[in-house]
């Protein structure tokens, strides 16, 4: 029976360590510097925030994300959920740990594809946390259709030279390199005719037309930045893996991506609901507490069961991943986590805002960034319509139409079949009475 939901106890011990040091020494960073979490480190910083990451270290939970055989420490994506889980409290605690979005992702496909020198160039300073680096495949004109693409590279001599634009590169204005999806071969299809490069950020000709600004961020202040590539021109060991396998590459990197994003919006939704029903027990309305509602606690089980029920789906998947070590065959599972995270993060945190009336609409209470991450979650890494199409079409393999004009189902069908299965038995029972 090998069933079990229980996590071994050296591990938990190492989540119960996690779990305070977050609350207590990590949390705070989110008040001190919002938002800065994406800025390589000053002095100042430094001097807070090296410390934690040796406390990590010292624990062993550094940049956990990529397993030994790609030059990690990891400890696979099932511990990986449980440790993201607690994580996604707070935006600055997978800097700490150094397993931030979009670097654990750009990371883990250059272990996979990566030559030597680009692991030693890139890999082993993500991995120390000392780079941030930015994936770069959107461009303005086309995201969730990637066949659309039109930012090419040309082949000149030892080199390639790059044009076109890109949009939304998350953290391009402070990585220090850039991943970046184009067209090499256009007459081919586009699943064979992509390819990926490494490009240093200050390269000439890579210009950072605006850095985009989230909801509630100051106006081309953000950090998904419009990209123009112009003349940009990189040596033939700036590919990533082979010509023609961008869209293979695509896929290891997106996979986990999106279940990281998983895992870290369960502890979001988490927080919220502690939120929730901490309101719920503190304040008083008509004679009974608000958890004394029928309304509110209505609130509180339905959230209660969405959270659940996702946090143990994305910890099957998570665990299906170390099992099949294959993100094809999770692909259907992984689509399915990403589906349904939006709804679950908005849900909780709508009824958690709420519930604190007035004041959970203010800027005093982190309910709308949790909504606003919400809407993000529906689109960073594909939208959720696409993600429904790919369940949808995986489910549908297991599935053949049925010969006749009725379905197998159809209910005198299955009475006539049934009487023939058991005919002779029947007959004698009658002969019987
Ligand atoms: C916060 C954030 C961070 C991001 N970071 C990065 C990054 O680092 N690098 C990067 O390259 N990109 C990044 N993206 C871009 C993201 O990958 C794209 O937004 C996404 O792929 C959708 O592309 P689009 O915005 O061009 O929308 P479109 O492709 O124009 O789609 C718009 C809408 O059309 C509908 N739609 C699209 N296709 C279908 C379909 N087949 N069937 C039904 N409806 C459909 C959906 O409602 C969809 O939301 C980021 C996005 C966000 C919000």
């Amino acid at each position: 029976m090998a069933w079990d939901f229980e996590t071994d106890p050296d591990y938990q011990a190492k989540l119960d360590w996690v779990s305070d040091f977050v609350r207590e020494k990590v949390e705070p960073l989110d008040y001190l510097f919002p938002h800065e979490q994406f800025v390589p480190l000053d002095d100042a910083k430094r001097k807070i925030i090296d410390p934690l990451k040796a406390e990590v270290r010292a624990q062993g939970m550094w940049a956990t994300h990529l397993s030994p055989e790609l030059s990690g420490q990891g400890h696979g994506q099932l511990k990986l959920g449980l440790l993201n889980e607690i994580l996604g409290r707070s935006l600055w605690a997978s800097v700490v740990f150094g397993c931030q979005a979009p670097d654990t992702g750009n990371a883990e496909i250059i272990a996979h594809y990566g030559t030597d020198e680009q692991k030693t160039t890139y890999l082993q300073p993500l991995l120390d946390g000392e780079m941030f680096s930015s994936y770069s495949m959107t461009e303005p004109h086309a995201g969730a259709d990637p066949t659309m693409f039109t930012t090419k590279a040309v082949r000149d001599g030892d080199e390639w030279v790059i044009n076109g634009w890109k949009y939304f590169s998350s953290n391009a204005k402070t990585a220090s390199f850039l991943i970046v999806m184009v067209v090499t071969n256009s007459d081919v299809s586009a699943y064979a005719g992509m390819s990926m490069f490494l490009v240093p950020t200050d390269t000439p000709g890579v210009k950072l037309v605006r850095n985009v600004g989230l909801w509630g961020e100051a106006m081309n202040e953000g950090f998904h930045s419009l990209i123009h590539y112009e003349d940009v021109r990189v040596p033939a060991s700036a590919l990533l893996g082979g010509e023609g396998q961008a869209f293979a590459i695509a896929q290891t990197r997106l996979g986990g991506g999106r279940i990281h994003h998983a895992m870290r919006t369960i502890g979001m939704a988490q927080k919220a609901l502690d939120m929730m029903c901490e309101r719920a027990l503190s304040r008083e309305t008509q004679g009974s507490l608000l958890a004394d509602k029928q309304f509110v606690q209505g609130y509180i089980a339905d959230s209660y069961a969405q959270l659940v029920q996702f946090r143990l789906f994305v910890l099957y998947t998570a665990w299906e991943i170390d099992k099949y070590n294959d993100y094809k065959r999770v692909r259907k599972d992984i689509a399915v986590a990403k589906v349904v995270m939006p709804t679950v993060l908005h849900d909780i945190a709508w009824r958690a805002m709420q519930v604190h009336g007035a004041l959970g609409t203010t800027n005093e209470m982190p309910f709308f960034g949790m909504i606003h991450g919400a809407g993000v979650m529906g689109l960073a890494d594909g939208p959720t319509e696409v993600h429904k199409i790919t369940v949808a079409r995986q489910v549908l393999r297991d599935y053949k139409p049925t010969d006749g004009m009725w379905p197998s189902e159809w209910i005198p069908g299955k009475i006539d079949a049934a009487k023939a299965k058991y005919a002779d038995l029947l007959e004698l029972e009658v002969g019987n009475l």
